[in-house]
């Protein structure tokens, strides 16, 4: 499942090539995603020129003067550019959206096998798309300013649940999905179980780095695979850390030698240290 970091990569892999073109053309080939693609999808944006592409947690954000296109990979989705005449589209290429002028078109191709991912249209006159519902309760961004030892202290308080459930709700802090969590929580030496009132202010502050470690790292190794997104070679296919803890039970802890144990928390795997993250 693509994660935060997927979702970054292909943000900096698109974005030089598409931000300041004008949209030439819309093919939407199949509209069942999770929710309808807006059947005039085409007539909205052709010849409006993409002001920026951002990004708020997994969501892409397609700027657009008049409004915001807002896409979203799903469980399986994935954005390749073609930079010339693409391949016949496949069962799974359910849009492109063709950006430029020829010679230099460039056509943003989204592959959906599951068809959970989301492209959705919000309309300038609807407000900032941050208040949009998918947007409105979204966590800070991990690597916000905001989110620092004194938000997250402040956002546990009084969470019974444990610190991995309040990581994984998204609501205090979005992109530290379970992968992301266990290697988390493993680096600042925290107890997944541990009850997220329980925290302490140097816990707090230990997360904080290492949740940022953990997604910058991801987005790092993820950079490497930039060029894959670019035509019809390579495999834009998802990435993973070099995980510390996640998917090692029984194998040795990569700082102290304990084996690995793996715990499950609401139906998710979990991977820890219990030496190194004692209760
Ligand atoms: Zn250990």
């Amino acid at each position: 499942m693509p994660e935060l970091p997927e979702v970054e990569v292909t943000r900096r892999a698109l974005a030089p090539y598409v931000e300041g073109l004008a949209v030439q053309a819309v093919r939407v080939r199949d509209r069942r995603l999770r929710w309808p693609v807006p059947a005039r999808l085409g007539t909205t944006l052709s010849g409006r020129a993409l002001l920026t592409l951002d990004r708020r947690a997994k969501y892409l954000l397609w700027r657009f003067e008049h409004g915001t296109l807002i896409s979203h990979l799903g469980m399986s989705g994935s954005w390749r550019l073609h930079l010339d005449a693409p391949p016949q589209p496949g069962v799974h290429d359910h849009a492109d959206i063709e950006f430029g002028a020829a010679p230099g078109v460039r056509i943003a191709r989204l592959t959906d096998p599951r068809r959970f991912g989301a492209l959705l249209w919000h309309p300038h006159g609807r407000g900032d798309v941050a208040r949009h519902p998918l947007l409105a309760h979204l966590g800070l961004e991990p690597f916000d300013t905001h989110f620092d030892a004194a938000h997250l202290y402040a956002a546990t308080r009084g969470r019974r649940v444990a610190i991995k459930q309040a990581l994984l709700s998204g609501d205090i802090v979005v992109g530290v999905g379970n992968i992301y969590a266990s290697e988390s929580l493993f680096r600042a030496q925290i107890h997944p179980a541990l009850p997220a009132a329980r925290l302490t202010r140097a816990q707090a502050e230990r997360l904080v780095e290492a949740v940022r470690a953990v997604l910058a790292e991801a987005i790092e190794a993820g950079g490497s695979t930039l060029r894959n997104f670019i035509g019809v070679d390579g495999n834009a296919g998802y990435f993973t850390l070099n995980a510390r803890v996640y998917d090692r039970a029984g194998q040795p802890c990569k700082v102290c030698g304990t084996p690995i144990r793996r715990l499950l928390q609401g139906q998710r795997a979990t991977f820890f240290c219990p030496r190194c993250q004692r209760r």
